[in-house]
This record gives C-alpha cells, sequence and structure tokens, in this order.
C-alpha cells in the first residue's frame, strides 16, 4: 500500500525526524485557511500523487504570496500528472501538500527498501540527492551507499561510521544525520515498509537536517498488524477495478490486454497469462480468486473484470483444490445474469465436485463454452476475442 507524501511525513515526524511545517489541503478555501494557520506568507505547493517525479511535472510550485498560494493551490487541486511512474493513464491530486518553504545549502538522499536478493532491509544513501538521483544511480553508481541492515531495525556503529563517511557528514552534522538514519531504520521496520525514501533531505544555511520529501510503502501483507497505516488507503489513486478488489479482498491486477482471466491460485494465474500470450493474446488482467471464494465474491470478481471496456472475452480456468467447482459455476452464471453480458466466455474448470459445476454451466443457458485441456481454453478464448 502506497502513502502520500503528506501521511508520510506525519509517520517520520513521529519518528523524530524533522520536516518542514505542513499541512494538506483539498479546496482552495482549505489551503487558504491552512496556511494563514501556519502563519505562511510564502509556501511550497506539491500536488499528492502515488507518483514521484512531480517537480519535473509541474506538480511543485513555489508561492511567493498569499494570493499565489491561492491561485497555485487552485491549479494544482485536480491536476493530472502523467509521467514515466505513472502510466498512460495518470493520477489526478486530489490534495495538495502546503509547506513552510526551506532554504537550501545541499541535498542528499536516504532511504531504505527490501532487497528481495540479499532477503534483507538495505539502507540507500547518497550525497547527491535531489531530482536527478535517477540518473546519478545510472551514470555514477559510486555515489550511492547500499548497505544491508539488521531486521532488528537498529544500525551498528560501524554501518553508522561508514554512512558519515560516505555522506561526508562531521561534527554536529554527523550526530543529526546518525540520529536520521536511525530513526528512518526502526520507521521503516516497525511500520512494515517495503519502501521509505527521503528525498531531498536538505542540510539548511542553519545547517539542519530536514526532510522535504518523503515516499512510503507498506507491504500489503503486515497490514493487519498496521491497523493506523490502513487507515491512510486513498482509493482515489488505484484504478475502481482493483479499488473495488480491494474492498472485496480479491487479488487483481489491471493489465492493458484483451481477455479478461478468473482464475485460483497465484500460480495458475500466471500460467494462464503465459498461455494467452503464447496464442497470440494478452490478459487484460490478473486475478486470484483464492480458494475460499463464496458465490458473492466470485460474482463480484466476474463484474469487476466485465467493468473493463478492453476485455474482449474471458476465460475462467479453476482447479478445484479447496475451491468448489460449483461454487465458482454459481457465482459466474449469477453475475453473467445480472450484466446481461455479450462478451463470449470460456471455462474449464477441473476438481472437487467438478460435475456439478459443469452440469450448472450447462444448464445456464449462457453462451458459454467449455473446454477440457488449459490449451484448448486458451485457443478458444484467443479465437473468440478475436471474433472467430
Ligand atoms: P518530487 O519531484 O516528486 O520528488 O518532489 P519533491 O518534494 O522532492 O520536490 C522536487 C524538488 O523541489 C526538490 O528536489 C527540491 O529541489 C525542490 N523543493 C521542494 N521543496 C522545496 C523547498 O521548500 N525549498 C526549496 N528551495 N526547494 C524545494
Ligand atoms: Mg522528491
Amino acid at each position: 500500500m502506497n502513502l502520500h507524501e503528506y501521511q508520510a511525513k506525519e509517520i517520520l515526524q513521529h519518528f523524530g525526524v524533522a520536516v518542514p511545517p505542513f499541512a494538506v489541503a483539498s479546496s482552495v478555501e482549505e489551503a487558504k485557511a491552512v496556511a494563514e494557520n501556519l502563519g505562511l506568507k510564502t509556501a511550497v505547493i506539491k500536488i499528492q500523487v502515488h507518483a514521484g517525479g512531480r517537480g519535473k511535472a509541474g506538480g511543485v510550485k513555489f508561492a511567493k504570496s498569499p494570493s499565489e498560494i491561492e491561485t497555485i493551490a487552485k491549479a494544482l487541486i485536480g491536476m493530472k500528472m502523467v509521467n514515466r511512474q505513472t502510466g498512460v493513464e495518470g493520477v489526478v491530486a486530489h490534495k495538495v501538500i502546503i509547506s513552510q518553504p526551506a532554504d537550501i545549502a545541499k541535498e542528499y538522499y536516504i532511504g531504505a527498501l527490501i532487497d528481495r536478493n540479499r532477503a534483507a532491509p538495505v539502507l540507500i544513501a547518497s550525497p547527491e540527492g535531489g531530482v536527478e538521483i535517477e540518473e546519478v544511480a545510472e551514470k555514477s553508481p559510486e555515489k550511492i551507499l547500499t548497505m544491508p541492515f539488521s531486521f532488528d531495525g537498529k544500525l551498528r556503529p560501524f554501518q553508522l561510521l561508514r554512512l558519515t563517511k560516505f555522506m561526508g557528514w562531521t561534527g554536529d552534522l554527523a550526530k543529526q544525520g546518525i540520529a536520521l538514519a536511525q530513526r528512518l531504520a526502526k520507521c521503516f521496520i516497525d511500520k512494515d515498509a517495503s519502501l521509505l525514501e527521503i528525498n531531498p533531505l536538505v542540510l539548511t544555511p542553519q545547517n539542519q537536517l530536514l526532510a522535504l520529501d518523503a515516499k512510503m510503502s507498506i507491504d500489503d501483507n503486515a497490514l493487519f498488524r498496521q491497523s493506523e497505516i490502513v487507515k491512510h488507503f486513498d482509493p482515489t489513486q488505484i484504478s475502481p477495478q482493483e479499488a473495488a478488489a480491494k474492498e472485496h479482498d480479491l487479488a487483481y491486477i489491471a493489465m492493458h490486454g484483451e481477455i479478461g482471466c478468473m482464475v485460483n491460485g497465484a500460480g495458475l494465474a500466471m500460467a494462464t497469462m503465459d498461455i494467452i500470450q503464447l496464442h497470440g493474446a494478452a490478459p487484460a488482467n490478473f486475478l486470484d480468486v483464492g480458494g475460499s471464494a463464496t458465490k458473492e465474491k466470485v460474482a463480484e470478481g466476474f463484474r469487476i473484470i466485465l467493468s473493463d471496456p478492453n476485455v474482449k472475452a474471458v476465460l475462467v480456468n479453476i482447479f478445484g483444490g479447496i475451491m468448489n467447482c460449483a461454487t465458482i459455476a454459481d457465482g459466474v452464471i449469477h453475475a453473467a445474469k445480472e450484466l446481461k453480458i455479450s462478451v463470449p466466455i470460456v471455462v474449464r474448470l477441473e476438481g472437487t465436485n467438478v460435475q456439478e459445476g459443469r452440469r450448472l454451466f450447462a444448464e445456464s443457458h449462457l453462451k458459454i463454452s467449455s473446454a477440457e485441456s488449459l490449451e484448448t481454453a486458451a485457443k478458444m478464448v484467443v479465437a473468440a476475442a478475436k471474433g472467430g
């Protein structure tokens, strides 16, 4: 689950990380009120979207007067940002953060993420932070420090020494940098983050380290024990299909193809996507209905698949182990009748209670073709999508 900058900053502040005074607004009136509240005559105003690179995309603006705060807030609230991170659909900002501008003597990068190859959290830091960090990583990787750390979230003295040396921090700045890195690592572990990034971390002319930006993602599998963070979920930042799937606890990921897929088990879902591709089409989604889905949940999954206008045909591929094939049939038939669907459906069922499942489909009077093998099912659904 991704968080907005203002949410990540609230969390970081709680762990003792210094950030400039800020507030969030979702209307011009609110922007005016919060700026007055903070006593701001000038402000940095930034769109709140689940994507980085806002500065370069025109989503970070500097207001030099109270009236500019209003005009900029007006322009940025509702702004749609499109860049490499958002995909062609872009993301719309419903909120902006309004913060006290900071003077910058130097910009650093510091962050933590889970490195799957090392199976460990790693601290990443660079003395050359800011909007060009990706270029730094590409062109001068030696300017980036990558340092695995312990799952207890405690950085060891030798690691802190290495960090301060790498960043060029001495004296009081080293003290501040060490405290900051320790707080960042603790926050990362305590909150079950998969990514926590401060870019830029700035040094002010008064020699204070300040987090000007923050980006945080939480491991979805840990949300059950992060009830405070779950409250920060913002459904406006994902597709309507993904939002509906989340609400019904379905594992759904939107893709760009034309074949809707309803499958149980992540492995089978991946294999299904592969075989569709092999036979010349592309999947419109990944959907794992899981092993214990009810008829209602199956119906909801089917509705979500069909709400994607690109879907030209649907493949239902179920291997009933724990899943009962009759439940799948019930759910699909229920949703198909309710939605009066016109796209062809190909069904391949195997496993628990398969006879009953097949009987339900056969007697449903819906235009459903069934296939015995995955190969045949894939060929049939690709042909159906192409109008064959
Ligand atoms: P991003 O582009 O989405 O990463 O948004 P950031 O919040 O990182 O802002 C982009 C850039 O704007 C930063 O790297 C800074 O150079 C600049 N910036 C942001 N806030 C301030 C500020 O308070 N003062 C100054 N001088 N520059 C800022
Ligand atoms: Mg940034």
